[in-house]
């Protein structure tokens, strides 16, 4: 039966699952070089206030570009990184770059709205005992307060963590930094379990907003999103919701009563001058 259906593909399938597992060998060997190398390089995307459409700050999303593939998206390789261990070194530049980057910005783009800059952390960087003190060095070093600084952690990583995996967050929150919960809605938790949890910002996943591509959304999209956002705001967590692509999305998430959002709608994460357009155009020059 295989063979009438054609049996070439069988081959074919093998032949791409091999490639596919020795480019990621090959790439898991390269990660070490290419963090010395300087082949990591990171994009920014905008957060809007969905109120005034105002700049909040940007996520920082890292790239590689690797010298025979081109550009790789940090899905190809930040599972490679966790699995050695590279991500801890690679976080820590990431921190480091988006933490000058946000100076960069707040030197530019004066008080009293300073922009925040949110940077991702890998549940192998929140178990490394180093991280708290990286955290406080680097901004120490770049002269920017916790406040600048975002940490987005996902809901995933958190499920079923136990105190010493949240003692560095509940750390980093005391200092000053925010906390994120990345990709909301894809994981187990319900909201009852977030109260245990050091965090300022729900991130609403992507998977919500693909609802509300048509203007008016499902009745019942809508009132799981209003749902959440209200219980958000009663356990004071500010909601972001990530990939609006639309206009009806924006507006829709808006009147729902979500604070900021992060899409294709307002801009593709691209390089930091991408920014200072956005920024300006808020400060009406
Ligand atoms: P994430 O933190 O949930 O980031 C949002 C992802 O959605 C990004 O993908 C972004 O490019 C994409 N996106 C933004 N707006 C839209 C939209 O309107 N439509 C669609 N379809 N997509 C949109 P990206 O850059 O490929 O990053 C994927 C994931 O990789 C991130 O998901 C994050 O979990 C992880 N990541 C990125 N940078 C880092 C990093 O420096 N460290 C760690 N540990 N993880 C990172
Ligand atoms: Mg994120
Ligand atoms: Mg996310
Ligand atoms: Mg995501």
């Amino acid at each position: 039966r295989a063979k009438s259906a054609g049996g070439n593909r069988f081959e074919l399938a093998d032949a791409e699952a091999d490639a596919r597992a020795i480019t990621r060998h090959g790439l898991t060997t390269a990660l070490p070089a290419a963090l010395e190398r300087g082949e990591f390089f990171i994009e920014y995307q905008p957060i809007v206030r969905l109120d005034d459409g105002s700049v909040r700050g940007a996520e920082a999303l890292v790239r590689w570009l690797h010298p025979q593939h081109g550009v790789l998206g940090p899905d190809r390789f930040i599972p490679l990184a966790e699995h050695t261990g590279l991500i801890v070194p690679l976080g820590r530049w990431v921190l480091e770059q988006s933490v000058r980057q946000a100076r960069a910005w707040r030197e530019r783009f004066a008080q009293p709205r300073p922009l925040r800059i949110n940077v991702n952390l890998s549940p192998v960087q929140l178990s490394h005992p180093g991280l708290v003190q990286d955290t406080v060095e680097i901004l120490e070093r770049e002269g920017v307060g916790p406040e600048a600084l975002c940490l987005e952690v996902t809901e995933s990583a958190l499920i079923g963590a136990d105190d010493d995996l949240l003692k560095p967050l509940r750390q980093l929150s005391e200092m000053g930094v925010d906390i994120a919960l990345d990709d909301f809605g894809t994981g187990y938790s319900n909201l009852a379990n977030l109260r245990r949890l050091p965090l300022n910002i729900l991130k609403l996943d992507r998977s919500f907003t693909q609802g509300m591509q048509q203007f008016p959304a499902d009745p019942v999209d809508l009132k799981i999103v209003e749902g959440i956002v209200t219980m958000a705001h009663s356990l004071d967590l500010a909601v972001t919701v990530e990939g609006v692509e639309t206009s009806a999305q924006a507006d829709q998430l808006r009147i729902l009563g979500c604070d900021t959002a992060q899409g294709w709608y307002y801009a593709r994460p691209g390089p930091p001058e991408r920014l200072h357009e956005l920024a300006l155009a808020d400060a009406g020059g």
